[in-house]
């Protein structure tokens, strides 16, 4: 430590700083460093101009380190939180992605599914599987699709058509 009533050498005092230094401000922050070295810079009271100038130069130093590090330290922190919620933002896309993915195929599934229903539909009573016979510009029955227009698939029928007109007349149409 150095003594404000000892008389040092120029290398004394510097090696001798520099120990105390070193010793104090193993795990110290910047802050601590400038008081120290206030600290010190008054206790040698400028009986050395060179290590005034030295010291002087130091604090300085320490000054403009500490303020590039709390410009650094609020910039990591704005950026955590911004990079937090791109990963938030994110997560609830892939949620929603996903969401979207099992929309569709469910959609697509039930839209095959009534588009096969159709067909057979169609073929159970011999109308046009595309437009049932609504529409003139038709590429297919040229709007004479309507039920009847081609002859039904029997087995089809039978099991779509036959039931149902049978309820509703109370009898038999015959198996013909
Ligand atoms: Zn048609």
């Amino acid at each position: 430590m150095i003594s404000p009533d000892k008389k040092y050498s120029e290398e004394e005092l510097r090696r001798t700083w520099l120990q105390d230094f070193l010793m104090k401000n193993k795990s110290k922050k910047n802050e601590n460093q400038i008081i120290l070295l206030k600290d010190l810079l008054n206790l040698i009271n400028a009986n050395d101009p060179k290590f005034r100038v030295f010291m002087k130069q130091q604090i300085s130093k320490y000054h403009k380190a500490e303020k590039q590090n709390q410009f650094n330290r609020e910039l990591i922190r704005r950026l955590k939180i911004q990079n937090s919620k791109l990963l938030k933002q994110l997560e609830k896309m892939k949620i929603e992605r996903r969401q979207s993915k099992a929309i569709v195929k469910d959609l697509t599934e039930q839209a095959n599914s009534l588009t096969k229903f159709n067909r057979t539909l169609a073929e159970a009573l011999g109308a046009c599987p595309v437009c049932w016979g609504n529409n003139t510009d038709c590429k297919s029955c040229s709007g004479n699709g309507s039920p009847g227009w081609v002859k039904p698939i029997r087995k089809l029928f039978n099991l779509y058509v036959l039931p149902v007109w049978q309820h509703s007349i109370g009898k038999s149409v015959g198996s013909g």
